[in-house]
């Protein structure tokens, strides 16, 4: 974080404040366990925090510590509305662009108060006054660790505040594999473990959140998946009837993307699922090496993310846009 950027939020801080702190929609293990850090850190120094959610946020991080205290935009559009409006300070965490917090984001700009972004993604958008931004960084919580140094107050960091770190930065490391992972990560995370985290049970508490709903979806997608080693790809789909078949929840099919890439020679993975309420196909894509898919998905798939990991969206029928995808392998390197 910059020298001067460290002053503007100490100043920001100095005194109690109302402070909104905003993960992306559908937010995931890195932007709950940054914004609930980020919360209980806050509360400590005499701050009066709230983490306001766009949408749900999915089972498996229900349990992390603060999780109760969230309000959920889409559940409560006006009372959380009025507490939007009554915050001094917005942070916005673990993303870089308005439009992530999906029809929050007509409340959100707003807002006339002084924004901090801190995040991990390519191309940030211009929207605050202190923009914390650093694609290298694995997950958005390595980076509150750092911006909790950078404040000078380290010794603050306590269990609570360690368990909500330790999620989201395993969570976007794929338990500490994916070459983002670095020996600055997990020096942090060996603080944090000395700090109390229970790191084997917070595994067990997001990675084996299991139902037989779930695994049957995922049998689905896994026989859907369609194979093109010319390409070095391999992508399936979920429609709404399938996910309706095996009764859907928030959540559950977190991590099936992954599962193309574990396939030998292929470095590139996409997973198409249906939104019938949106009238939308969800896309994620992720690659290993050089192929680059946040820029696949900006140019193509109204999307983005990072080079190994992003996401998009498609308007056209589930038919048209597979078809589309087919049509661009022919017309990308790999
Ligand atoms: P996922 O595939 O897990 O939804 O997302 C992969 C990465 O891309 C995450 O870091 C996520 O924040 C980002 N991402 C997902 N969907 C979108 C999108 O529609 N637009 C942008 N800019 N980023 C996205
Ligand atoms: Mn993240």
């Amino acid at each position: 974080m910059k020298k001067e950027d460290i002053e503007i939020v100490k100043n920001l801080l100095a005194n109690p404040k109302k402070i909104a702190i905003i993960p992306h929609r559908s937010p995931d293990g890195d932007a709950m366990g940054s914004t609930l850090a980020l919360y209980h850190f806050l509360k400590k120094i005499n701050h009066q925090p709230i983490v306001i959610s766009p949408n749900d946020f999915p089972g498996f991080l229900a349990w992390l510590p603060g999780s109760e205290s969230v309000l959920v935009y889409e559940n409560e559009k006006e009372s959380v509305t009025k507490v939007l409006q009554s915050a001094e300070l917005v942070f916005t965490l673990d993303f870089n662009a308005l439009h992530r917090t999906g029809e929050m984001e007509q409340v959100l700009q707003k807002l006339k108060v002084p924004f901090v972004m801190i995040d991990h993604h390519q191309k940030p958008d211009n929207y605050a006054l202190v923009t914390y931004s650093d694609t290298s960084i694995g997950s958005t919580c390595q980076m509150i660790y750092e911006f909790i140094s950078s404040l000078g107050k380290k010794d603050l960091l306590d269990k609570t505040i360690a368990t909500c770190l330790y999620t989201g930065i395993m969570t976007d490391s794929g338990s500490f594999r994916y070459p983002s992972t670095t020996s600055t990560t997990h020096r942090i995370v060996a603080d944090l473990i000395d700090l109390g985290v229970n790191n084997s049970e917070i595994h067990n508490l997001v990675f084996d959140d299991n139902s037989f709903n779930r695994l049957q979806l995922l049998g689905r997608a896994l026989q859907n998946m369609k194979v093109f080693p010319e390409y070095k790809t391999a992508y399936t789909t979920l429609s709404q009837n399938e996910l309706d078949e095996f009764h859907y929840k928030k959540g559950d099919t977190e991590g099936f993307v992954n599962y193309g890439l574990t396939i030998k020679g292929i470095n590139f993975a996409a997973i198409f699922i249906e939104n019938r309420d949106e009238n939308s196909i969800k896309i994620s894509f992720r690659s290993q090496g050089e192929f680059d898919v946040n820029q696949f998905s900006r140019e193509n798939f109204n999307g983005g993310g990072h080079i190994n990991a992003a996401g998009g969206k498609s308007t056209l029928s589930m038919e048209e846009t597979t078809k589309k995808f087919e049509n661009l392998l022919t017309k990308i390197s790999i």
